[in-house]
């Protein structure tokens, strides 16, 4: 533990004052001041209530993890950090996410005037909700490569708003939806098979897949549109041709006189809805650069009548984070706080998934990705492994990542661990 909070040390060092380089690191009498005031009693203190019986395990979205939850942000709130979280004209310090169980409830395609069956001409995967029928003009597309759309694009073929045909390949469903949305297509139509056989051996196989609801986050947007599968005599109709013209010789371009209806209709369940606990620290000079701490504060709950109580994982890395931040908010309030903002965040649904990392990366980040400097994530500072027991030295830490994206971070720890450990 001790090692683990000197390298945040570091870090905050460079944050606070001008080292001319990381390479001449010197032991820092005000870094050391501030980082001091850790003490492993306040740690204790703040642990024996996070892990107790009371917060029930902290299972994501049950009532001990928003008591855990209410804990830290009052915290956050007594330090006088600034709560980030647009919550309708008022700012908070938790950043709400949800889980649900979403299903197909009815998905429609009509040519003409003929609807035609689900399961039977078309299914859809990785949908989102289309709940209004929608008109779209219909394209072919080749085989829905690279090179078909750069055809296209050289014919002066618009795909804007339009359902694009093209026969299933190596290429990825999903890949072929990127390249036509790229160019403006509203959705991708994929044909299976050279056959109705070929079709319904291929829905067999996948029923138990397309029937099947999936747990996702709720999303701010739904990021893709739905992606179509057809029959082969199915998509012939589509694009207005004989079946035995829709081969691999077919004009790409080939564009059907009626349109298809199409209509994707979901319906979700609430599985939990949960909350990462936030609190930001405005820097000086470099306040637009973001230093993010985490650890994640929720654990596995109750099971059979016993607490799992999870002090170690992670109660004493969100306990860690709470020091953290009390030790910067006395350092700031003595006039050396740090140059870049630093965000005290800690994250639930880690145990069933990491998804409030998830959630506030790939939905909904309140600071910008690309600003961030860097997260230091603490989890399981609480527990000493068999080989340190055996050698009565606490005075460790295992460090994960600090030399995959950065090419200075590893250099700076190892610095930081010889200037400020003996
Ligand atoms: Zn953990």
């Amino acid at each position: 533990m001790t090692k683990h909070l000197l390298l945040l040390v570091g870090v905050w060092g460079l944050s606070l004052f001008s080292h001319p380089a990381w390479a001449q690191l010197a032991a820092d009498a005000i870094a050391r001041k501030y980082a001091e005031t850790i003490q492993e009693s306040d740690l204790k203190k703040h642990l024996f209530i996070i892990a107790a019986d009371s917060m029930e395990g902290r299972y994501t979205g049950s009532q001990g993890q928003k008591k855990a939850a209410k804990y830290i942000a009052n915290h956050f709130e007594q330090l006088g950090l600034t709560p980030p979280v647009a919550d309708g004209n008022a700012k908070s310090y938790f950043q709400p996410f949800q889980m649900v169980e979403r299903r197909i409830d009815n998905a429609t395609m009509s040519i003409g005037n003929e609807a035609k069956t689900f399961l039977k001409d078309f299914y859809v995967l990785n949908y989102s909700a289309m709940n209004t029928p929608t008109s779209l003009p219909v394209v072919f597309a080749g085989q829905g490569e690279a090179q078909d759309f750069a055809e296209l694009q050289a014919q002066g073929v618009s795909l804007q708003g339009k359902a694009v045909v093209c026969f299933k390949s190596k290429t990825t469903a999903d890949e072929k939806a990127k390249q036509a949305r790229r160019l403006g297509a509203q959705t991708l139509i994929i044909i299976i098979g050279n056959s109705q056989k070929e079709f319904d051996e291929d829905v067999s196989f996948n029923a138990y897949y397309i029937k099947k609801a999936t747990k996702q986050l709720v999303q701010k947007t739904p990021p893709e549109q739905s992606i179509f599968f057809v029959s082969h005599p199915t998509a012939a109709q589509l694009l207005g041709i004989e079946a035995s013209n829709l081969t691999e010789k077919l004009t790409i371009g080939t564009s059907a006189a009626a349109p298809v209806e199409l209509s994707v209709n979901i319906q979700d369940k609430l599985i939990w809805s949960s909350e990462n606990v936030v609190g930001l620290m405005e820097g000086t000079d470099k306040k637009d650069e973001y230093v993010i701490i985490t650890a994640h504060y929720d654990h596995v709950g109750i099971t059979n009548g016993v607490v799992y109580n999870g002090a170690d994982d992670d109660g004493s890395g969100t306990v860690s984070v709470l020091e953290i931040a009390e030790a910067f908010a006395q350092a700031k309030a003595e006039g050396n706080g740090p140059r870049r903002s630093v965000v005290f965040m800690t994250v639930a649904g880690e145990e069933i998934g990491l998804f409030g990392s998830q959630f506030y990366t790939d939905v909904e980040p309140i600071f910008p990705l690309e600003n961030t400097v860097v997260d230091l994530n603490i989890d399981m500072v609480g527990r000493i492994d068999d080989k340190y027991k055996k050698l009565n030295n606490p005075n460790y830490i295992y460090l994960i990542g600090s030399d995959k994206l950065s090419s200075t971070l590893h250099q700076l720890s190892e610095e930081v661990n010889q200037t400020y450990t003996t």
